[in-house]
């Protein structure tokens, strides 16, 4: 029993680090025992006590002096995409295996200005690049609930680590569901904000007009304090918003809004949620979904129903479309942005090369794993001159049409959307590996939402899979900047319910 595993919320041990009941070294020191004695060595890729340390003491400092805030002395870690100073930053490639970022990213500035300590670097999917972290060059990583099967991706180390209780929070990034569906598969909480409400400046870049960032938790309650550290308008990303619906893009607006629409929940009385229409898209629930899911995202959804909501049918009609759509434009996006790698400016050289061109070429086949190049291969032939038109324009014209579904339900219809993460529970580890596009139908939900750039979450709702021990997800998507409101209805969920409080037995 590890002292981290005695609390199960940020605010509890928070309140235990204030009151000194604990320091946030010791804290530290247990968790990075835990960190490294756990069964599965390839959810964190670089521990390093002395920098996990020295924030701590920090964190001590401040604590002894009452400077403490929500977040001072909690432990967390980053995913590999996020560069960090001291610790490496691979994106789980050989291409950056030995590479060390000079500068922090923004958000593992803004989340250490808040008093975490990052207990260092988790693993992921090559470039954030897949839906089971089977693509990291460094060996798959296993979910905590069952260790033969895949924790979800590109995220995977962050859900497991929070799952497994070695932290309490982490970052996620989210391109197609990369927070989101990690989480479902994990049973833990994640949210993906709007487009542009997290500074992207200083993750590795997989497809930039998509990419944003998210925190995974146990619950609700605990990612409010971490998005809110996270998100706020950064000059360095040209991407970044200053306003978010004419209020700032700043510290406290999260956290605003959550205790806003907390306070109209509570001042609504035995129907917290009278009012709240649930928009549910009848594409979801299709011959693709899981019984087993569709069954326990179902009784979510009645859950919220039984608070005062009303349940809504709704349409996506270019849902299927999300699909192709998404794996035109994220490889051309990643072409583009993964160029970079050139043997040259960053990460892996080969050895032996007869020119240029040739040391461009080897190092580039050497350090980028097989989902990568694939990626690359395509993103390519789709901006190539003759293909231009008939692929990557359509795959844009079609993205529009996505986000008009999106903002039409959300503007006629309903005022949230609900739905399920994924089509099934976790499959096992290496189910797909003769058939890389296998995995790109399960992104089937959680690529509109990134397309249209709008918020979205997944919380914990119930179990299934053969043995009826593998979390399943619901999907809460919002308008755009209503992520303040989409945390306050986790949480009115999470009160009457407490798949979020399951823990995996052997993790
Ligand atoms: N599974 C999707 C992909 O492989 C999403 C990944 C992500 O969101 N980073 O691209």
């Amino acid at each position: 029993m590890t002292q981290l595993s005695e609390f199960h919320s940020i605010q509890a041990l928070g309140d235990a680090l204030r009151e000194r009941r604990l320091s946030a070294t010791e804290l530290a020191r247990d968790a990075l025992q835990a960190a490294r004695q756990y069964r599965d060595p390839h959810v964190f890729l670089h521990i390093d006590d002395a920098l996990t340390l020295a924030q701590a003491q920090a964190a001590d400092a401040a604590l002894a002096s009452g400077q403490a805030g929500p977040l001072t002395g909690i432990p967390i870690a980053h995913k590999d995409l996020f560069v960090t100073q001291g610790w490496r930053t691979t994106a789980a490639s050989r291409m950056l295996a030995n590479y060390v970022s000079p500068f922090d990213a923004t958000v593992v500035s803004h989340l250490r200005a808040a008093g975490t300590v990052s207990l260092g670097k988790l693993s992921c999917d090559e470039f954030a690049m897949g839906s089971g972290n089977e693509n990291s060059a460094f060996g798959p990583v296993s979910n905590p609930w069952d260790a033969e099967r895949i924790p979800g991706g590109s995220s995977g180390g962050s859900a497991a680590a929070v799952a497994a209780g070695l932290v309490l929070g982490a970052t996620g990034t989210d391109t197609g569901g990369s927070v989101r569906q990690p989480a479902a598969y994990c049973g833990v909480s994640g949210i993906k904000p709007t487009y542009g409400t997290i500074s992207r400046y200083g993750i590795i870049a997989y497809a930039s007009s998509l990419d944003q960032a998210g925190p995974l938790a146990r619950s609700a309650q605990d990612l409010v304090p971490l998005l809110d550290a996270m998100s706020g308008f950064d000059p360095q990303d040209s991407t970044s918003l200053e306003s978010c619906d004419g209020r700032p893009n700043a510290a406290g607006r999260i956290q605003g809004d959550y205790a806003a629409a907390q306070g109209a929940f509570a001042a609504a009385g035995q129907q917290p949620l009278k009012g709240l229409r649930i928009g549910v898209p009848r594409e979801f629930f299709n011959e693709g979904l899981a019984p087993d899911v569709g069954t326990a995202v179902e009784a979510a959804i009645q859950a919220f129903v039984a608070l005062g909501a009303t349940r809504v049918d709704i349409s996506l009609p270019r849902t299927r479309l999300a699909i192709p759509a998404y794996y035109v434009i994220a490889p051309a996006e990643a072409s583009s942005n993964l160029s970079r790698y050139d043997g040259v400016r960053y990460g892996h050289r080969a050895e032996h090369y007869t020119d240029l061109a040739d040391m461009t070429s080897r190092s580039r086949a050497e350090g980028f794993g097989d989902e990568v190049r694939r990626r690359i291969l395509v993103g390519t032939y789709v901006l190539s001159h003759g293909y231009y038109d008939a692929y990557y324009l359509q795959a844009q014209r079609v993205r529009r049409m996505i986000v008009d579904d999106f903002q039409r339900a959300l503007a006629q219809d309903c005022d949230v959307i609900m739905g399920p993460v994924t089509p099934t529970v976790a499959r096992r580890i290496g189910d797909n590996r003769h058939d890389p596009i296998a995995d790109w139908l399960g992104d089937i939900y959680t690529l509109g939402v990134s397309l249209a750039g709008l918020p979205g979450m997944s919380i914990p709702c119930g179990f299934g899979g053969e043995s009826g021990h593998l979390p399943i997800g619901l999907q809460i998507v919002g308008r755009y900047f209503d992520e303040g409101r989409l945390l306050a209805l986790a949480d009115r969920y999470q009160q009457v319910t407490d798949w979020h409080q399951r823990t995996p037995e052997h993790a």
